[in-house]
């Protein structure tokens, strides 16, 4: 287990209000599901019983309560919960309650977006598995081929990758697909979009044609959840309605500028409130990222930065430094949008507002990781209130113009 990501997961415990709203959420289930309110009343091995708790988690959030006995009993699941309310978790004990440690063979495939993601899970499942000896690799692109040719050579019981490398790992035989019996597919809406549904229908033709299929997601739109018959057997919904996917929890704020030039003194004015704790400011593109970032520098402070077209071993040191929390401020692109879990990010700031509904859910969902406060600000040009007004309609929340003690929320 790395020493910086037990930081943030050890620490993901406390700070946690009780009773916080995350548990009053109702679901839409396709049918009746039972209610498991314990980790010990879920069935579950003593070795896996035992990682969880040593992890620190006491009680199954209500994700957790609901989805880990339908996937544990074998059931096709298509899960939607809140960002931060332990997806990540929920299939990742499913995962380890069926794997078979006896065996060598690979009996799960988890694939996810982003390459930080693919580490992040490999990294709670082995943490939960800790008591299990189970083998859990990160097949992700950017990083060398032959050591992921030996890695899976060894034996890995469960694999979490991105589409790409875990695609031509499948071709090379390296990645035998006989033994797999789950498919987990994590931002399953963003995992079934145009950019990547061709690579994962690519994969799921080598996978034995009995598996299981687990999607899970925060958004989960209406093109996705029909295309879902075409790979899934009979899949039980358990599903999130649209007005209770924002979290009490994050409050979210507008600053309206008349030019794009001022948006960056906002921003410096904002880096005190910033640094309180720990913040993540989206751009919509690698050249804005890139831009921000030197500018900031060029004005003495303190940033990191990260997008896609950065050399891997740069973007792992970034997100050791970052979960760390030796530095507190990044900037980033969408790369960052998704799943990315450090519970020290309470603010979150769009420096230009995302291009989709779905993605303002998850950018928000940064900051506030399990009950914790969040807050979040747009910086809006002109017409762009209009986007941010269709964004608060749609989701049924609220988004006020920032106020003078904003860092009083934090
Ligand atoms: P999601 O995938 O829904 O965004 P994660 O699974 O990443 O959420 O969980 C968010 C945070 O909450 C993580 O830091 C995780 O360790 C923590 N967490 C998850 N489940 C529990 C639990 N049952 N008790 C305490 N903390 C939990």
């Amino acid at each position: 287990k790395m020493a910086t990501f037990e930081r943030s997961g050890g620490s993901a415990v406390r700070n946690v209000k009780k009773d916080n709203d995350m548990s009053k959420v109702t679901f839409e289930t396709s049918e009746e599901v039972d209610v498991t309110a314990t980790f010990d009343s879920m069935g579950l091995r003593e070795d896996l019983l035992r990682g969880i708790y040593a992890y620190g988690f006491e009680k199954p959030s209500a994700i957790q309560q609901r989805a880990i006995k339908q996937i544990t009993k074998g059931r096709d699941v298509i899960a939607q919960a809140q960002s931060g309310t332990g997806k990540t978790a929920t299939f990742s004990i499913s995962v380890l309650q069926m794997i078979d440690t006896q065996l060598r063979d690979t009996q799960a495939l988890v694939l996810s977006p982003t390459r930080e993601l693919a580490q992040q899970i490999q990294k709670v499942i082995l943490a939960l598995g800790d008591y299990m000896s189970v083998q859990c690799h990160a097949c992700i692109g950017g990083t060398n081929v032959g050591e992921d040719i030996r890695k899976l050579d060894y034996g890995q019981h469960v694999v979490s990758g991105t589409p790409g490398r875990v695609f031509d790992m499948i071709r090379r035989r390296s990645l035998r697909t006989r033994s797999i019996k789950m498919l987990i597919l994590d931002e399953s809406d963003e995992m079934l979009n145009k950019g990547f549904k061709e690579q994962i229908y690519d994969v799921y033709r080598y996978l034995p044609p009995a598996i299981q299929v687990v999607l899970l997601s925060a958004t989960l739109p209406h093109e996705i959840l029909e295309m879902t018959n075409k790979f899934m057997t009979d899949p039980i919904r358990i599903l999130v309605k649209r007005d209770e996917l924002t979290l009490e929890g994050i409050k979210q704020f507008f600053v309206a500028v008349d030019k794009e030039e001022w948006k960056f003194d906002t921003l410096c004015d904002l880096y005190d409130t910033l640094t309180i704790t720990q913040a993540v400011i989206f751009c919509n593109t690698k050249r804005k990222v890139d831009w921000l970032t030197e500018k900031m520098r060029d004005a003495n402070f303190t940033v990191l930065c990260m997008h896609g077209d950065m050399p891997q071993k740069e973007r792992t040191e970034i997100m050791k430094q970052f979960r760390s929390g030796e530095s507190r401020v990044l900037i980033c692109t969408d790369v960052w949008a998704r799943g990315l879990d450090v519970p020290q990010v309470s603010l979150i700031i769009n420096y230009d507002l995302p291009n989709n509904r779905e993605l303002y859910i998850h950018r928000i969902g940064r900051s506030g990781r399990y009950g914790r406060k969040g807050v979040s600000i747009n910086f809006v040009k002109n017409d762009d209130i209009r986007i941010l007004r269709d964004i608060e309609q749609y989701y049924s929340t609220q988004i006020d113009e920032m106020p003078m003690n904003v860092s009083d929320l934090i």
